[in-house]
């Protein structure tokens, strides 16, 4: 289960926590190409506000002057061909914002789509695990061998921080204690996709639903650890353990 074979080494050395993570960037990213969406609509709905009371304005005055009595011929003829060539330019000029706009629209909705089978695909967790300084071992699948313990391979990844380090739901969900000679003090969290598991904890956070990023336990060095770090497993589907590294790489 959990091992922590150089643990006494990296506690020493813990990395301080990166200010933005890659999902931050992500998001952030998208939220810009949502926003940016929002002032092409705007400003297409605005430009074709104006050019269309443009082409009414003209289409009122020629059908007027049609009407009209007493207006110079001459002027007339002069007024009547400046506005239907006013017309025509703004009936030209709306085909071209529509048409602009359309594209830049197309163009934004197939990014944010990319975005989002990214985020479908790599944002399985929302938070890191650990909310505090610390290293994430990308030690799945190792063999385990310590005294007393079974050997065993290893269903997980070790994040080392020091003892007492906020442990929080990486997503939405459920989180549920548990305890075992190996393991313990642990939490599970079970989201809309799966679950994960903590082991060793010093102690537990909050039960029951929480949200992601909610504290629900603190680092220690319980069961079989030799030193302190989260030993975190990520269970898809409810099934078994898969290598959660390259999705802790996107949120620690
Ligand atoms: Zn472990």
């Amino acid at each position: 289960m959990a091992v922590l074979a150089c643990g006494a080494i990296l506690a020493g050395a813990l990395a301080p926590v990166a200010n933005a993570s890659i999902l931050d960037g992500v998001l952030r990213d998208r939220r810009h190409v949502t926003t940016t969406l929002r002032h092409v609509r705007a400003a297409r709905a605005e430009r074709v506000r104006v050019l269309n009371a443009t082409v009414a304005l003209a289409d009122r005055t020629l059908e007027r002057g049609a009407r009209g009595r007493g207006v110079d011929p001459v002027r007339w003829r002069h007024l009547s061909h400046r506005l239907r060539h006013q017309r025509w330019e703004a009936q030209i000029r709306l085909h071209r914002v529509d048409r602009f706009a359309n594209r830049r629209v197309k163009a934004l909705l197939a990014r944010r789509g990319r975005i989002d089978a990214w985020l479908t695909t790599w944002a399985v967790f929302r938070a890191c695990p650990v909310a505090g300084s610390h290293v994430v071992a990308d030690n799945f699948g190792i063999t385990v061998r310590l005294r007393g313990v079974p050997v065993h391979r290893h269903m997980g990844n070790d994040i080392s921080a020091a003892t007492g380090t906020p442990i929080v739901a990486p997503f939405d969900g459920y989180a549920s204690a548990s305890s075992s000679p190996l393991g313990g003090l642990e939490v599970r969290v079970k989201g809309a996709r799966g679950y994960v598991y903590n082991a060793h904890l010093l102690s537990y956070g909050r039960l029951g639903y929480v949200g992601a990023g909610t504290v629900i336990g603190y680092v220690g060095s319980g069961g079989d650890a030799t030193a302190p770090h989260d030993h975190f497993e990520w269970h898809p589907w409810d099934g078994g353990a898969v290598d959660p590294n390259p999705y802790l790489d996107v949120v620690c």
